[in-house]
């Protein structure tokens, strides 16, 4: 029954993205992170929606939004393992579990003040050294997810 009612949701939209499974207390994050407030087509948010692997969970439904892989980094840096669906014309054409990509380029901020990227021009690029910590290529400093700025 839940997820006849997901598919209904999913269904609901004619061209756009889903993303779901986001931790209840992540969705209001991704909400600023996507700028959803000033975005003018059909938006649905919904949190604390029963998931049978979650408990509760957050999904929001965008419509006319087509990610960039820059912007599915963001997601995954902000919030590891969701789920992404792509709709074309009421079709699912595209249902990805979206994780911690291995090299991030000018996603995250270097948290080490003398770093070269924080002091001239230039992209920062991330090593995943573990689901939970990135490195710095240039600096070699260690940065756990939960403390990452995002350029
Ligand atoms: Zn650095």
């Amino acid at each position: 029954m839940e997820q006849n009612k997901e598919n209904m949701m999913v269904a609901a939209l004619e061209n756009g993205s889903v993303i779901d499974h986001i931790p209840t207390d992540k969705l209001f994050t991704i909400v600023q992170l996507l700028d959803l407030e000033k975005f003018k087509e059909e938006v649905v948010i919904a949190n604390n929606l029963k998931s049978q692997v979650m408990g509760k969970k957050g999904l929001i439904k965008i419509s006319g939004k087509f990610f960039s892989e820059a912007e599915i980094s963001k997601l995954a840096v902000v919030c590891p393992n969701i789920r992404l669906t792509v709709i074309k014309d009421y079709e699912v054409k595209e249902k990805r579990e979206v994780t911690l990509p291995e090299e991030l380029t000018n996603i995250v901020k270097c948290a080490n003040p003398v770093c070269i990227t924080n002091n001239e021009p230039m992209k920062t690029v991330f090593y995943r050294k573990d689901m939970e910590t990135l490195k710095c290529r240039y600096c070699g400093k260690e940065q756990k997810l939960k403390d990452i700025k995002l350029k």
